[in-house]
């Protein structure tokens, strides 16, 4: 069958396969990341990209309600997935649209097997996502976020999860899409993993790709994720060395008698 030409009505690449954003193809957007956000939550992060903003919140494991849901031999994680009202450009409904309900789901199975949910049995891991302001990628973005926001609750885990979207722009295939080149472009491969046990946890695909495109976008988005895993890693690091810091300080003071 022959390949289906599609046209997109805005050129999202210039004569030198510069991005409408400056980027290259092979570039992930300016990332921000940060833990322990919440002070009220178990477990807390944020997550700039681009453009994207969204807030990850961790509570438990706690006593799950209602109790009829328990399990016997596990917790039970539930990720919640929700966009604010002034998240996009025109005002979205609060009430939970279909979309939410399924990318919480996708969230969710995407996040279970890196967390040793046997240590809690009949209890409850909630994870609340709340998208402040989105464009594009906003599933990716909540997933390495909530990830983050489990290991700042300091909730056992296998790994660390990464995600990252690529995707086909103007013919050509491009690393984690922003809202303009998801809706302008050709497809979008949403790819989440454990990079350490190299573990694959979600993959998704929406439009079209050929065989040879589908693999350049799936290790495209490969090396993206491992690249968001570093910076994970990075501001856990960091988190610990600040409150190493905070000790000692406390210790010397105290040595001094303060
Ligand atoms: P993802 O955010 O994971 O890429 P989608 O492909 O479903 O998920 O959505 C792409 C983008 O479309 C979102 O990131 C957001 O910028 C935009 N979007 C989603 N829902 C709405 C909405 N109700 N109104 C306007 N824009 C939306």
């Amino acid at each position: 069958m022959e390949e289906p030409h599609i046209i997109s009505p805005i050129k999202l690449l210039n004569e030198d396969n510069l991005r409408l954003d400056k980027r290259r193809l092979d570039e992930i957007r300016p990332i921000k990341l940060e833990v322990g956000v919440l002070s009220r939550a178990d477990g807390s992060a944020y997550i700039e990209q681009g453009k994207s903003k969204i807030l990850a919140a961790v509570y438990g494991p706690r006593e799950l309600h209602p109790r009829h849901l328990a399990q016997p031999d596990e917790a039970l994680l539930q990720c919640i997935y929700r966009m604010a009202t002034f998240s996009v450009e025109e005002r979205k409904s609060p009430a939970p649209s279909r979309r939410e309900t399924e990318l919480s789901k996708v969230i969710t199975e995407s996040l279970a097997p890196a967390v040793f949910l046997k240590y809690y049995p009949r209890a409850s891991i909630d994870v609340y996502i709340q998208v402040i302001q989105a464009d594009g990628g906003t599933r990716c973005s909540s997933i390495t976020a909530a990830s983050l926001a489990l290991a700042d609750a300091g909730i056992p885990l296998r790994d660390l999860v990464a995600a990252c979207a690529a995707g086909k722009i103007d013919g050509k295939i491009a690393l984690d899409l922003n809202d303009m080149e998801d809706k302008s472009g050709q497809a979008d491969l949403p790819v989440a993993m454990m990079p350490r046990k190299n573990l694959i946890t979600l993959i998704q695909m929406d439009g079209f790709m050929n065989k040879q495109e589908f693999v350049e976008a799936y290790e495209l988005a490969l090396k993206g994720c491992r690249k968001i895993y570093e910076m994970q890693r990075e501001v856990l690091i960091q988190k610990y060395i600040s409150i190493q810091e905070e000790f000692s300080e406390e210790e010397n003071e105290q040595d001094n008698g303060g």
